[in-house]
């Protein structure tokens, strides 16, 4: 939708879309938990991914101030929340897909939708052919997303799409997603979301030493099987099956502290239950969770507890979780990999077919949780517009 509006602004005259949806824009609607989360006031590098290239020139290209500006023109309000999230001032992720879809409209842009692009070939022009059509055209842009949430059309046909123009795929994996871990090591957990440190760490070789991958602090919501949340979306780019999570449950508070707390209460208390220790320290229900996990019995006395006061600190500070999956493509945000960025233009052409453009989440980029996907996915839309109109004077 982006690069089309692009197209059109730059001169280039017949640009259509064709969406498989019976409406466009059905992904980015439910962006940001319907919230529309379109960019990000840091745009370092490092929040985007990828084996094969970067974001960089595309960024520098068209970034986030360009993004805006432009969202601005088309009649949109775009403010940061206190973390540097950008969204739409109405805090609809719909509102952001009618202001595209308004702009299509106005430009007779055409939208050819419930049109699924089942095959597409070059020869001299591109024909591409859906259930319904054949379409001809001088340049073609493959913007058909990845393998994620594929409920919103994208189930990874663009892949075969990229293949067929001899394009290679690298590995594929869901991200954005929450991860799952053994169930009775949350047990009574489900429906808490906490503040935490999260490191991922990894047993390496038969003499298990352990691997420090990755931090990330932030939310962590315990669901029934696993964990979900801000800091374990961030992490799931990185966490394989069989790593482990630690979660430091007070990242603020050094391990020494919480120790002293857990004596200080037990000298004062020293017949209280067991349970009750922990109370005030943590969260009541990580308490119970922490206790079960260093083999302390509930209704046990306080003062029997008193030489672990440094076992249960330790436990709270790295409450360790084995990573047992993710919940897949199915429920991911984005995937993790795509068209390597090697096999592209600067401008996201082809090396392969020549006015070929492949862009977004197709190709081999994917951000952070916060902006960065969709400020990607705008900016390679407009990055091969421009390398369109560069070349295609003659569809002006
Ligand atoms: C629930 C959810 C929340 C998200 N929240 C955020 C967020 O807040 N911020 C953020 O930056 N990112 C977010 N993302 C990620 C972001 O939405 C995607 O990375 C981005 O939309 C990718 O853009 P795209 O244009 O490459 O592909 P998409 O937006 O996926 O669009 C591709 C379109 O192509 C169509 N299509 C696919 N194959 C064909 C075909 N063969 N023929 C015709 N049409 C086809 C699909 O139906 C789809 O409409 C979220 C993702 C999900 C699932």
């Amino acid at each position: 939708m982006f690069c089309a509006l692009r197209l059109s602004d730059l001169g280039i005259k017949d640009v259509a879309v064709i969406e498989r949806n019976d409406r466009l824009g059905r992904k980015l609607s439910a962006t940001g938990n319907g919230q529309g989360n379109i960019s990000n006031e840091d745009m370092s590098s490092a929040k985007f991914l990828s084996s094969t290239g970067d974001a960089k020139t595309v960024l520098r290209r068209f970034g986030k101030e360009a993004l805006l500006q432009y969202m601005s023109s088309l009649g949109g309000l775009f403010n940061a929340d206190e973390t540097g999230r950008i969204y739409p001032a109405s805090r609809q992720a719909s509102s952001v897909t009618d202001l595209l879809r308004f702009a299509l409209t106005d430009r007779g842009i055409a939208a050819c939708l419930g049109e699924k692009a089942e095959f597409a070939e070059k020869r001299g022009a591109f024909i591409v052919r859906t259930q319904k059509e054949e379409y001809l055209a001088d340049f073609l842009v493959l913007a058909c997303g990845g393998k994620a949430s594929p409920h919103f059309g994208t189930d990874g046909y663009g892949y075969a799409l990229a293949k067929s123009f001899g394009h290679t795929v690298t590995d594929l994996s869901p991200s954005l997603v929450r991860l799952r871990t053994d169930p009775a090591l949350i047990r009574g957990l489900k429906g808490i979301r906490t503040d935490c440190r999260v490191s991922l760490k990894k047993e390496n070789g038969s003499k298990k030493r352990t691997l420090f991958l990755q931090e990330q602090r932030g939310d962590v919501l315990f669901t029934d099987n696993g964990v979900s949340g801000d800091a374990i979306f961030r992490m799931s780019a990185f966490a394989e099956t069989g790593d482990f999570l630690y979660l430091d449950f007070l990242p603020e508070i050094g391990a020494g502290s919480v120790a002293e707390a857990i004596r200080h209460k037990i000298a004062m208390y020293p017949d209280m239950r067991a349970e009750d220790v922990l109370r005030c320290i943590v969260n009541s229900a990580i308490g119970r969770a922490v206790l079960r996990r260093c083999g302390i019995a509930m209704d046990g006395n306080a003062k029997d507890v008193s030489h672990r006061s440094k076992y249960l600190a330790d436990t709270i500070k790295g409450y360790m979780l084995p990573v047992k999956g993710t919940d897949g493509f199915e429920n991911a945000q984005v995937t993790k990999g795509g068209v390597p960025m090697y096999e592209l233009e600067d401008d996201l052409e082809s090396k392969f077919t020549e006015n070929l453009y492949i862009i977004g989440e197709l190709a081999d980029i994917d951000g952070e949780c916060g902006g960065y996907n969709l400020q990607w996915a705008f900016s390679s839309g407009a990055v091969a517009a421009e390398g369109i109109a560069g070349r295609g004077s003659a569809c002006r």
